[in-house]
């Protein structure tokens, strides 16, 4: 407040010079002309003297009190209830501005507006430049795209027209801004209010104007760009390009994208990573990434189009699971990563790797927890659909002989009866040699043909035993009549009932004085095989394969129990049976035998069996003789197969190959699989057996034999010599010549090499001299076996057992200068030897191991002193010798156990 004269502060306040002038007087001042100075002192006295006589005090401070007072009900320490009243007290004080700071408030909100308005200005500015600037990159870009598509030069310079318009667009917000300021610097609080709604009024105005020309702009661009492009892609653009053609053109699209994406994510992450989660994923970038380059001006060949693909639902899976599956194959049928899944089964409580294997029930269990349908198939599915396909190509159903099976313990004569049934029923002309290797073969009887069987005869051979059942119609069980049922004639028994198959009893050597035919039917009895004559059901032969006796009424009873059968099988179609044998001939490749069961097999015929296929290069009967095509039950041996398939596996003639190779590949991965199991299994189990055991003894092996059947005979039987203390270990096995190969490895692996019925070829043996290799060749099994037996009895530890000679008491002790010390002794038992290891022994504690130095009976040096006799000794290296010792001798036997 400056000093002003009377006049100007007359006009201050709104009053006439004269009024002024009295009131001064009236405050106690001097009077004064209207030019005359009031000091600031004398304004201030002046307000005060006003205010007073309005009758306004000086208090410029308002106190507002509050109380309030609350009850808190508790229990006091004694128990009692208490109650406390709480008071509280708020006090406000409000101050009242005077004049002064009013008006610096004032002052204070003026330059604030004032700087705020300059800053305004600068951020204008700033935006108008930046504009500026993205609308010339704009250009250039456009100019950039013009030059690699543009064919027409108008298209361009419309193009640049357009920018250039846009770019002009801004000045009309400027234009504004003057006014705006030259109200700025009128100060005047009665028209704020009112400035500041024009300002806003303008704002909006300007920020539409401005979002009108963005809009325009971009929509120009795009049309521009629709144009070029459809011209390139040889399309005509649509006219017009409207907001609702276009989503880009509203911005708040993008917007809503992203927020729907976001949702999406967010979702994502809540959920399981699920297969659906990570589709939903990848659709989402995908659309995501198309809107990016779409707002970037970059989509082209769409141009016109909706790019945007709401995201779809979510993808439920039928997923295929078979008897059992590897975790990584069920995840990839699933569309997620196979940690996912062992995550799952973990909580499951199941810890399982990626590479292992579950069951079908678990694997359902998951993926039904994944949102997806499990199908359960068979393993043997596609199996199955090609069998069935076969089936429903066969329509000509006849009856089929019977294939027949020999079974019966060791030496009962099951060789020499299908010998002499074959050669009896063969035409001799034909039968060249028995000698073919066939395991099958078929003869003509009065009541019509029969298949036989050739299995194994061993009691270890049970494998190949229940397999053999399994393709056999009947089974005929020699017992020796002059020696009975026996062990394995027992297991056959229970092999044929197991398998459901018919017996027939073959009482054979009957030619034989010692044979007892009674004491056989006997046996049979308690095994509950009851004959005919007795009332039971089993028909029984009494045979003689020697004389060839009975053997007729054995094909009659087989004959008759086939027509009760009523065995019957398709003549036509894709064949389908048995492998019976199969075996690797250098000259010749794989050759296997097989038997027809269903259908009609023929050369040419691509044929599955077991883990192999091929087409069949040439067939043969059992006699070696060409044939073109075999039906039900005729045994052939087949060329054209890369491998060996294993004895007992089925086979199949498929139409396609494309299946075969698939089931092929199928059955190969689920025998891969299956031996991984065993091999893990047995080193598990041998870590355990072994911990805490000394040592366990290995005979490695490696086993080559003639044909399958032996092999896995064989094998069965060699493992089961395993004991505690030995086991067998096969390194390896096959069907073939001993190869080079083997000799290495039985070499680099300390292995015995076996070969049954096989011999090493010319490489292997020369390699054998010259490395001083051992093998042994068989053509007996129970030969094989017997020595593979006393390899592991050699293997064995040996028994120490100590046995005590003689025992011979001191009885005087004679100190010699020559000896130290000589006993007098008598044999109490046994005979003392001089040149056995001795013990001295005092209170039956061994004192000194060692020897004699010398033995004398009276004074001849001998060599043995009997029981009850006296004798004179000198133990070795000791002369602590006394009376009342012992002296005794002792040797150390080595038994060799055996198994
Ligand atoms: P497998 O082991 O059951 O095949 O028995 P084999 O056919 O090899 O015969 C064992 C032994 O019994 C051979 O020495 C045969 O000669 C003999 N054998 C087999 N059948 C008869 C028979 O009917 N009478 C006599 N006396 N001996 C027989």
């Amino acid at each position: 407040m400056a000093d002003k004269s009377v006049q100007e502060l007359a006009k201050l306040v709104n009053k006439s010079v004269q009024a002024l002038r009295e009131q001064l007087v009236e405050a106690g001042m001097p009077d004064r002309v209207a030019t005359d100075p009031v000091t600031e002192d004398e304004q201030e006295r002046l307000v005060a003297f006003l205010k007073k006589s309005h009758g306004q005090t000086d208090k410029k401070r308002i106190s507002l009190k509050r109380k309030t007072v609350t009850t808190l009900k508790g229990t006091g320490t004694s128990g009692q209830s208490r109650s406390i009243n709480v008071e509280v007290r708020k006090k406000k004080t409000f101050e009242k501005p005077d004049a002064e700071s009013i008006a610096r408030d004032a002052q204070e909100r003026e330059a604030q507006r004032l700087a705020d308005l300059e800053a305004a200005k600068i951020k204008q500015a700033e935006e108008e430049k930046a504009r500026s600037e993205s609308d010339a990159r704009q250009k250039a870009t456009l100019d950039a795209m013009r030059a690699n598509f543009s064919k027409s030069k108008k298209t361009t310079a419309e193009s640049v027209q357009v920018v250039s318009k846009k770019s002009a667009q801004p000045v009309v917000v400027k234009k504004a801004k003057p006014k705006v300021e030259s109200r700025v610097s009128k100060e005047s609080d009665a028209d704020r209010k009112a400035r500041e709604a024009e300002e806003a009024r303008l704002k909006e105005l300007e920020e539409k104007a401005r979002r009108q020309a963005a809009e325009e702009a971009q929509k120009r661009t795009l049309e521009e760009m629709r144009q070029m492009a459809s011209k390139y892609a040889g399309k005509d653009a649509p006219a017009v390009v409207t907001k609702k053609d276009d989503p880009l053109a509203e911005g708040l699209v993008g917007d809503a994208l992203e927020e729907s994406f976001e949702r999406e994510r967010r979702e994502i992450k809540r959920g399981s990573s699920s297969t659906a989660a990570r589709g939903r994923r990848r659709r989402s970038s995908q659309t995501e990434q198309e809107i990016r380059a779409r707002s970037k001006g970059l989509k082209t060949s769409q141009a016109g189009q909706h790019g945007f693909a709401k995201p779809v639902e979510r993808q439920v899976y039928d997923v295929q699971i078979s008897e059992e599956v590897v975790v990584s194959d069920l995840a990839q049928r699933m569309a997620v990563k196979a940690r996912e899944v062992v995550k799952m089964l973990m909580k499951m409580g199941e810890m399982v790797k990626e590479e292992e294997t579950i069951d079908q029930a678990t694997a359902a269990l998951i993926v039904e927890e994944m949102g997806h349908n499990p199908v359960l198939v068979s393993d043997t599915d596609a199996e199955d659909r090609l069998r069935d396909l076969a089936g429903d190509a066969r329509t000509n159903v006849e009856t089929r002989a019977p294939v027949v099976t020999i079974m019966g313990h060791v030496d009962h004569g099951k060789t020499s009866l299908l010998d002499k049934i074959r050669s009896s029923k063969v035409a001799s002309g034909e039968a060249g040699g028995i000698t073919q290797h066939i395991g099958a073969y078929h003869v003509e009887t009065d009541r019509g043909m029969i298949t036989f069987l050739d299995t194994p005869g061993h009691a270890a051979f049970t494998a190949m035993r229940s397999r053999g059942a399994k393709a056999t119609d009947i089974v005929v069980i020699v017992v020796a009549a002059d020696d009975g049922v026996m062990p394995q004639t027992a297991e056959a028994i229970d092999h044929a009932r197991a398998a459901g198959t018919p017996i027939i009893v073959a009482i054979n050597k009957m030619d034989k004085e010692s044979a007892d035919p009674d004491k056989v039917l006997n046996e049979l009895s308690v095994k509950e095989i009851v004959p005919e004559k007795w009332g039971g059901d089993t028909p029984i032969a009494e045979v003689s394969a020697a004389t060839g006796d009975g053997i007729d009424e054995l094909l009659e009873m087989i004959g008759l129990q086939a027509e009760i059968m009523e065995l019957t099988a398709a003549t036509d179609g894709l064949a389908q049976g048995v492998v019976i044998e199969s075996r690797q001939e250098k000259s010749r490749g794989v050759i296997a035998s097989l038997l027809v069961q269903k259908g009609m097999l023929k050369k040419g015929d691509l044929v599955l069996a077991g883990e192999f296929y091929g087409k069949v290069r040439a067939m043969t009967d059992e006699d070696g003789k060409p044939i073109k095509q075999a039906g039900p039950s005729i045994p052939v041996e087949i060329l054209g197969l890369p491998d060996a398939p294993a004895a007992g596996a089925e086979f199949l003639v498929v139409a396609d190959e494309k299946k075969a190779r698939e089931v092929a590949e199928f059955r190969r991965d689920r025998e891969r699989q299956s031996k991984l199991d065993r091999k893990s299994k047995s080193r598990l189990e041998n870590l355990f057996e072994n911990l805490g055991k000394a040592e366990v003894q290995q005979v490695n092996l490696i086993l080559k034999t003639d044909v399958r059947g032996s092999l896995e005979a064989l094998s069965s039987a060699l493992e089961e010599l395993n004991t505690d203390e030995v086991a067998v270990n096969i390194i390896s096995s096959g069907v073939g010549a001993i190869s080079e190969s083997d000799v290495v490895l039985a070499e680099s692996s300390e292995a015995v090499l076996l070969g049954f019925n096989v011999r090493a070829d010319t490489t292997a043996r020369r390699k054998m001299d010259a490395d001083d290799i051992d093998v042994r060749y068989y053509s007996v099994i129970y030969d094989l076996i017997d020595d593979v037996k006393a390899a592991m009895s050699g293997k064995l530890a040996p028994e120490h057992r100590e046995q005590i000679l003689g025992v011979a008491g001191v009885r005087e002790v004679f100190r010699s200068s020559k000896f130290g010390a000589a006993a007098g002794c008598i044999v109490d038992s046994g005979t003392i030897y001089r040149k056995k290891p001795i013990r001295v022994l005092r209170d039956d504690k061994v004192v000194f191991s060692g020897e004699l130095e010398s033995l004398r009976r009276f004074k001849d040096d001998v060599n043995e002193v009997k029981s009850g006799l006296e004798c004179g000794l000198a133990v070795k290296g000791y002369r602590d010798i006394q009376e009342g010792d012992k002296i005794e001798v002792y040797e150390v036997h080595e038994v060799e156990r055996t198994l």
